[in-house]
C-alpha cells in the first residue's frame, strides 16, 4: 500500500559535515522545488468522536523530491525558515489549500472544515497578512470554514500576535493553536487572542496509555478548553484505548492513524466526501 501519509526518508548518523552538506542540497533543490512541481498537499481527516462523522481535514504539505521520494515537511520546513523559501513555500501552501477548499465548496462540500499550517517565521513575514487579503480577495473563498493553525511560539512578540490575529479574524478565519501545551508560555494569551481551537499536543495524547499518568494532562486541557468555549481536537490518536479515553472526557474531534493517514484529495474525496 501507498504510505506517503509519512516520512520514508531518514538520515542516518553522520557527521556535521555530512549533515551539512545535505542540508545545502536540499536548500538548493526546494529553491526549484515549485516550480519543478515538487509540491504536494495531503490532506488528514479530523473525525466527530461523537457521530463518527467528517469534521473537517489538516493539510499537510509534502515534497516529492527527485531522488529521495517523498520527504516530510519536518525535514525540509526547518530549511526553509532559515531563509526567506519559507515565504514562497507558505504562499504556495495557501493558493493550492485555498483552491482544493473551492473545488470542494463548488461541488457541495461546503461544511468541511480546512485546517493549514502557518509556521512562526511565516506568520511573521509582514507578507503574510496582505497575501492572505489578496488571496481571499481573488480567490472568492468562503474563509468560514477555513482555520489557521499557529503555536504557542508565535507568542513571544504578544502585541504584534494581537494585531495580527485580529486582523486575520475579521477576514472571516479561524484560528486553532497547534501543539498546545507542548510551548512553554504562559496561558495569559488565551483571554486576549481570538482563538477559536485548541489541538491537544500527540504527548499528551501518548500519556493516555502511560501507567501512571493515564491521560490526566490531556484531560486537564479538555476541561480547561470546554470552559473557555474552544473546540478541542486530539491529535496523533492511534489506539482504541485512545479514543475511548477522548470519548469519555467529551473531546469531540479527533485526528490520528487510528481513522486515518494523510491522504491525497482524490482518495479523501473517494473516502470521505
Ligand atoms: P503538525 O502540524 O503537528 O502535524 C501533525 C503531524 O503528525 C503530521 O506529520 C501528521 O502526518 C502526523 N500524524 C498524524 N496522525 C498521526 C498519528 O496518529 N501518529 C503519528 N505518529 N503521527 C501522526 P507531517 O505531515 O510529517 O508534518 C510534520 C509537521 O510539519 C507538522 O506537524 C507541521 O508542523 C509541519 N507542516 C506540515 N505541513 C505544513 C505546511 O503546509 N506548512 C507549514 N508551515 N508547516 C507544515
Ligand atoms: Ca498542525
Ligand atoms: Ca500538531
Ligand atoms: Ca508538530
Amino acid at each position: 500500500a501507498k504510505d506517503y501519509g509519512k516520512n520514508n526518508y531518514q538520515f542516518y548518523s553522520s557527521s556535521n559535515a555530512e549533515k551539512g552538506a545535505r542540508k545545502m542540497e536540499l536548500e538548493m533543490a526546494l529553491q526549484k522545488a515549485i516550480a519543478n512541481n515538487e509540491l504536494e498537499l495531503y490532506y488528514q481527516p479530523q473525525i466527530n468522536n461523537t457521530t463518527g462523522n467528517i469534521y473537517g481535514v489538516e493539510a499537510l504539505l509534502r515534497w516529492k523530491h527527485p531522488a529521495y521520494g517523498y520527504l516530510s515537511p519536518d525535514e525540509f520546513i526547518p530549511i526553509a525558515e532559515e531563509t526567506n523559501l519559507m515565504l514562497s513555500i507558505g504562499e504556495w501552501v495557501l493558493t493550492h489549500a485555498f483552491m482544493q477548499k473551492k473545488k470542494w465548496d463548488l461541488a457541495g462540500k461546503k461544511d468541511i472544515k480546512l485546517a493549514i499550517n502557518i509556521s512562526a517565521r511565516q506568520f511573521q513575514y509582514s507578507d503574510f497578512f496582505p497575501f492572505l487579503q489578496k488571496e481571499v480577495k481573488r480567490l472568492q473563498i468562503n474563509t468560514a470554514k477555513i482555520e489557521l493553525e499557529i503555536t504557542e511560539s508565535i507568542m513571544q512578540n504578544i502585541e504584534k500576535a494581537t494585531i495580527e490575529l485580529n486582523s486575520i479574524k475579521r477576514l472571516g478565519f479561524q484560528i486553532s493553536i497547534d501543539d498546545f501545551g507542548k510551548g512553554y508560555s504562559s496561558l495569559s494569551y488565551l483571554r486576549s487572542l481570538p482563538i477559536d481551537t485548541i489541538k491537544i499536543d500527540k504527548s499528551f495524547i501518548d500519556d493516555i496509555s502511560h501507567p501512571k499518568h493515564k491521560g490526566s494532562l490531556a484531560k486537564v486541557i479538555i476541561d480547561m478548553g470546554h470552559n473557555m468555549n474552544f473546540i478541542v481536537i486530539a491529535e496523533g490518536v492511534e489506539t482504541k484505548e485512545q479514543v475511548d479515553f477522548l470519548q469519555k472526557h467529551e473531546c469531540e474531534i479527533v485526528q490520528g492513524y487510528y481513522y486515518s493517514k494523510p491522504l491525497t484529495s482524490d482518495e479523501l474525496e473517494k473516502l470521505y466526501l
